[in-house]
């Protein structure tokens, strides 16, 4: 539909959390929370369930107060200002749409509030539609639509007010894997297209790194580390981080000399200033390869450990091959489909001898899993 116009991209917004504390009775939700949102930009606020998230996007769209510190908008404290002065865009993980109503009318709403003129109404709320690609969808309700479009419709009538920011609260939540990622990537087409700075808010760290500018990872009412999805991949600041983002195996070592030590196999250590002691040694899928033992590409000694191919899984694009050390433990390898590893082979297990986290331990003990186990 050529005629109509999408929303405008946005005026430039600045969103600041500045030492922000929300207490519920004697439970610290948030503490100390620190955040900044540049223009434009997309900040994924990640963590387990029950770290806080959905409070803080709570705090900054003003639905509750904060017991200390300050948001500003711009520059501006906003901390006073009611929702309906704070002009931000809002979608939940449940479909909240007016049963009654029809998509249209559902984006319509905020604009009815607004005592927008009904021509103009229309004419946005299609707008709206069109821009999530729902433009033939106006006179749909709520039951006539999936869990996807149901979503689509919410931002619809999140952005149709074009608001300085938006806030999302696991909005993909309750999708289905396929629809989940397709909409993870409209929205992000969306927020780009009109420069909304966005915060949005999910427990899938898969999510976070796929969308996000930059992600901020929570932990008991606090932000443990913010950075770029690469950057918290590749240099987590604490042993949560390594743990939380991504897939690592976790191997019982030690850390000697400035070293991280398994098995006999030396590894760089992330953090080279980490005390000597026992260690849990968090180390990536795709940072080990495999040889099968005796072959003329065999691994070279003293970063190698040899071991038993237990499983191998297909996963399309990549194979995932769990050996059993020599020494005792599990690990994960994550390589090229086109090498197959034969359940029960003799392989070597490479480390290709990237920089790794560590958590200190009491002792080595209680570094050794008692069962495999492969961390997400
Ligand atoms: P998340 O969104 O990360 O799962 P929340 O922000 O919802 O976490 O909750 C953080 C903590 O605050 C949890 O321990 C939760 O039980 C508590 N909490 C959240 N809302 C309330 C409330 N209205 N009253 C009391 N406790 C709450
Ligand atoms: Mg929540």
């Amino acid at each position: 539909m050529s005629h109509i116009q999408t929303p405008p991209v946005q005026q430039k917004t600045v969103v600041e959390f500045a030492g922000v504390a929300k207490r519920y009775g004697s439970h610290l939700a948030l503490t100390e929370f620190d955040l900044t949102l540049q223009p434009g930009e997309l900040v994924a606020l990640l963590g387990p369930s029950g770290s806080g998230k959905t409070t803080a996007l709570r705090v900054l769209a003003g639905l509750e107060s904060c017991d200390d510190g300050r948001i500003l908008i711009n520059g501006d404290d906003v901390s006073g200002l009611p929702t309906s002065r704070r002009d931000m865009g809002m979608v939940f993980q449940s479909y909240s749409l007016f049963p009654h109503l029809s998509a249209g009318e559902n984006v319509e709403f905020g604009l009815r509030m607004r005592r927008v003129p009904a021509a103009e109404r229309r004419e946005r709320a299609a707008a709206a539609l069109a821009l999530v690609g729902l433009d033939a969808h106006y006179g749909r309700f709520a039951h006539e639509l999936s869990g996807g479009q149901q979503q689509r419709v919410a931002l619809a009538r999140a952005l149709v007010t074009r608001p300085r920011v938006l806030l999302l609260d696991e909005p993909l939540s309750a999708l289905d894997a396929k629809v989940r990622v397709q909409l993870r990537d409209e929205i992000r087409r969306i927020q780009t297209e009109l420069g909304i700075t966005t915060l949005f808010v999910t427990h899938d760290q898969d999510e976070a790194l796929a969308v996000a500018d930059r992600v901020a990872v929570m932990r008991d009412g606090r932000i443990e580390q913010v950075g770029t999805p690469e950057e918290l991949y590749t240099r987590p600041a604490t042993p949560f981080i390594a743990d939380f983002v991504g897939l690592s195996n976790r191997l019982p070592g030690a850390v000697r000399h400035g070293f991280a030590e398994v098995h006999g196999v030396v590894l760089p250590l992330l953090d080279p200033s980490h005390a000597d002691g026992p260690v849990r040694v968090f180390v990536r899928p795709e940072d080990l390869t495999l040889v099968t033992a005796g072959t003329p590409g065999d691994a070279p000694a003293g970063m190698s450990l040899a071991g038993i191919v237990l499983v191998s899984s297909f996963l399309g694009s990549l194979r995932r091959t769990s050996v059993q050390l020599e020494q005792g433990g599990t690990v994960v390898v994550q390589h090229d489909v086109r090498d197959r590893h034969q359940v029960g082979e003799s392989v070597l297990v490479r480390f290709a001898g990237a920089p790794v986290p560590v958590e200190a331990v009491q002792d080595l003990a209680a570094a050794l899993p008692r069962r495999p186990r492969l961390v997400r």
